[in-house]
């Protein structure tokens, strides 16, 4: 119910002017309706396509935001619009007491969704003081069920631990429990379906996400990414779905039923079917710097803006004056650059790593 799909339309969108008693939107009619919040660039796996290696210099911790001023700049954004809060990371749960700041967010009103994304590494010991606090969902990253895959793809995790956290969140009532799926050609293309098995019989759900060229670590080339009709076709042979369609219009998966009624996948079409018309997502790093989008290649600093003592005013100044020239539509235009043979080259266009952004 309530779900259509929404087509990109942004070449007959008319630029917007900027009017502060107007609502937020920005250049092409997009309001600010979702916040990705990054509490730590740190990570305890080594994921090539996210983690660079050798050059990446870590956030100094005291410049990483307190508790409180991610509560201060969420409840800002909720004043702007913002109706959904993702928690990431790095990884989120290496922050400590990550369940006190749920707990401060999950009651602020006007906040509908809180969520988090996670390895799911700590999950098992988290799980149940995580739901206490307020959140309501989660969703685990797991691309692979190969434990020796695993490690390679992560460098040092074990499969066992994330799979007993995926449980654990169940057991503690997070619901849905929600799978993230990377699909890369010759890597774990081979894995669609045994990722679903194990969802349907679990009681997961999943979606699966195209390969990307996020950061600058990622050796991406369209050949490796798994488009979103393969993996449709995949799983059809085995499962027979239908569509229905995307969750409120916004959402950028396009999700999916099994005909025989047991569970639902989503499919985020990143690279072949960008839906940069309806992104309505900011996002915060974790040393406070506010990104309107995922290729950005630079963000917004709000954290120094609030440690020299600027009022609320005119820290939602700073973001509206932000969000108001957005033009972003990087995953359109890659994909219109692709298609039309102009060529695309991940590394002509510096980005902001995975690792600082949160994905
Ligand atoms: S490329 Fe940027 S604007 Fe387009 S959907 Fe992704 S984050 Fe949003």
């Amino acid at each position: 119910m309530g779900r259509g799909r929404v087509e990109p339309s942004l070449e007959s969108a008319k630029p917007v002017k900027d009017n502060s008693s107007m609502p937020l939107i920005d250049q092409y009619h997009r309001p600010v309706k979702d916040l990705r919040i990054s509490v730590t660039d740190r990570c305890n796996y080594r994921c090539a396509y996210c983690m660079p290696l050798d050059e990446y210099t870590w956030i100094e911790k005291d410049e990483v935001l307190t508790f409180e001023e991610i509560t201060r700049l969420a409840t800002l954004f909720i004043q702007m619009g913002v109706e959904k809060i993702r928690l990431t990371g790095g990884e989120p749960l290496v922050r400590r007491d990550l369940e006190k700041l749920i707990a401060a967010l999950s009651p602020l009103p006007g906040l509908k969704d809180l969520s988090l994304t996670t390895n799911g590494s700590f999950l098992a010991e988290k799980a149940a003081a995580l739901r206490a606090a307020g959140l309501r969902r989660i969703n685990v990253s797991l691309d692979t069920l190969n434990p020796e895959r695993f490690r390679q793809i992560t460098k040092r995790g074990d499969l066992e631990k994330v799979l007993a956290g995926i449980f654990a969140a169940h057991g503690a009532g997070l619901n849905p429990v929600k799978i993230n799926a990377v699909i890369v050609r010759g890597l774990n293309d081979d894995e669609i379906v045994p990722l679903i098995e194990f969802c349907r019989t679990n009681g997961f759900s999943i979606r699966f996400i195209e390969y990307m060229d996020v950061g600058n670590a990622n050796s991406w080339s369209l050949e490796k990414t798994v488009t979103k009709q393969e993996i449709l076709q995949t799983i059809n042979q085995h499962f027979p779905l239908r569509e229905v369609g995307r969750m409120d219009g916004r959402a950028p998966a396009i999700d999916y039923q099994f005909l025989d009624g047991t569970g639902d996948i989503g499919i985020i079409g990143s690279v072949t079917e960008p839906f940069c018309a309806t992104c309505t997502r900011a996002r915060l790093t974790a040393d406070g710097k506010l990104v309107t989008c995922l290729f950005a290649q630079e963000g917004h600093d709000l954290k120094s803006l609030m440690r020299r003592g600027a009022t609320d005013q005119e820290i939602c100044q700073v973001i509206r004056s932000t969000w108001t020239v957005r033009k972003d539509r990087y995953s359109d235009e890659r994909w219109e650059n692709l298609r039309s043979g102009a060529g695309y080259q991940p590394k002509d266009h510096r980005k902001i790593e995975m690792i600082t952004l949160g994905g």
